[in-house]
């Protein structure tokens, strides 16, 4: 047993770099801020003017451990920040709009204040990208989800759609079977460019349909999701369907572009992790799903940021 918790981790004195910047206030960066100031490490959460990353927009979480009755993502998150908060992290609800590396002290600009630290670790998350159709953005946690494993349970004996054609999309629509009445895939095209493996898991469902060359072009609901319209993009005919849920699963966007030019990222944005959660820049270390495509799920993400901040703790102590 670990008997420290009156500890709280101190700020730098006036004009002195702070140990550790975390940028975004997810699961990843709020698990890193946990860590760094248990480990004594003065950190600063610049955690976004939209703090708290994709979890605020959910509602219930039934699959992060620890909740056997579930919680509500904004409740999750609201949790880990007076966690980070209660062991000293300096929390700021601002955007980061720069960053400079001079000598590996590092600047950081956000909201209009520059900030040092002799480290940083980037837990900026990635966002779902959506369908830029009408109805979208409101009944977004209301019918329209992006995460069939921590969503489909909701959707017990009812008819729902996944729009995509990647390897997401294929899991989420195999995810939804084991509780969904009906499942229709609408694609755009006439192929799926998921891997041959995931398609074949789809194909042989019987429980999944699939509507080829089809767009949703509009969805509409008052509370909650009622129906869709979908246009054949090859016959240009509309037709509207009456739908429990609709799981869009379009890819996401990982939210790096603050950081092109100091850190390597891939041909998709996603940062390039070296070793564990090294960037290729000594000092900046990277958590979550702004490095993770193939997991994104909230408790891996406050895994790496565990991770990320024991690497950070010890790169302080090495320098
Ligand atoms: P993805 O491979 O980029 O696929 C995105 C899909 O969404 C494509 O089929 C694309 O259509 C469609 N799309 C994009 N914009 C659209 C729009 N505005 N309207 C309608 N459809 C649109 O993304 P992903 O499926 O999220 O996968 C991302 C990465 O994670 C991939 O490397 C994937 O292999 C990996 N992943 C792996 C697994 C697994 O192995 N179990 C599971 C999930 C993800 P087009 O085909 O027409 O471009």
């Amino acid at each position: 047993m670990c008997i420290m918790s009156e500890f709280i981790a101190s700020k730098p004195n006036q004009g002195e770099p702070w140990d550790v910047i975390v940028v975004g206030s997810g699961p990843s960066g709020l698990t890193a801020a946990i860590y760094t100031t248990r480990g004594a490490a003065s950190t600063l959460v610049l955690g976004g003017e939209k703090w708290g990353g994709q979890l605020m927009l959910t509602t219930e979480v039934d699959n992060f451990p620890g909740f056997p009755e579930g919680i509500m993502g904004p409740d999750l998150m609201a949790n880990m920040r007076k966690q980070a908060e209660r062991f000293g992290a300096e929390f700021i609800e601002k955007n980061v709009e720069s960053v400079e590396n001079i000598n590996n002290v590092f600047e950081i600009t956000a909201g209009g204040e520059t900030y040092s630290a002799k480290s940083i670790i980037i837990a900026t998350g990635a966002a779902t990208r959506w369908l830029e159709v009408d109805g979208m953005e409101k009944l977004i946690g209301r019918g329209i989800s992006s995460c069939a494993p921590c969503d489909a349970s909701f959707f017990k004996g009812k008819r729902v759609a996944v729009v995509g054609g990647g390897d997401a999309a294929m899991e989420e629509a195999v995810v939804l079977t084991k509780y969904a009445s009906e499942v229709l895939i609408i694609h755009r095209k006439n192929e799926f460019r998921a891997s041959a493996v995931m398609q074949k898991k789809v194909k042989d469902n019987p429980k999944i349909k699939i509507l080829w060359n089809s767009e949703v072009i509009k969805v509409i609901g008052e509370d909650k999701l009622e129906k869709v319209v979908i246009k054949n993009n090859q016959t240009n005919k509309e037709e509207e369907r009456i739908l429990d849920g609709l799981f869009v699963a379009i890819g996401h966007k990982p939210e790096s572009d603050v950081f092109k030019g100091i850190v390597i990222t891939d041909e998709k944005g996603y940062i390039v992790v070296q070793n564990g959660s090294k960037t290729n820049v000594p000092g900046i270390y990277v958590s979550g799903d702004v490095h993770d495509y193939t997991y994104k799920q909230a408790v891996t993400a406050a895994g790496y940021g565990c991770q990320a901040a024991m690497e950070v703790l010890k790169y302080l102590q090495e320098k």
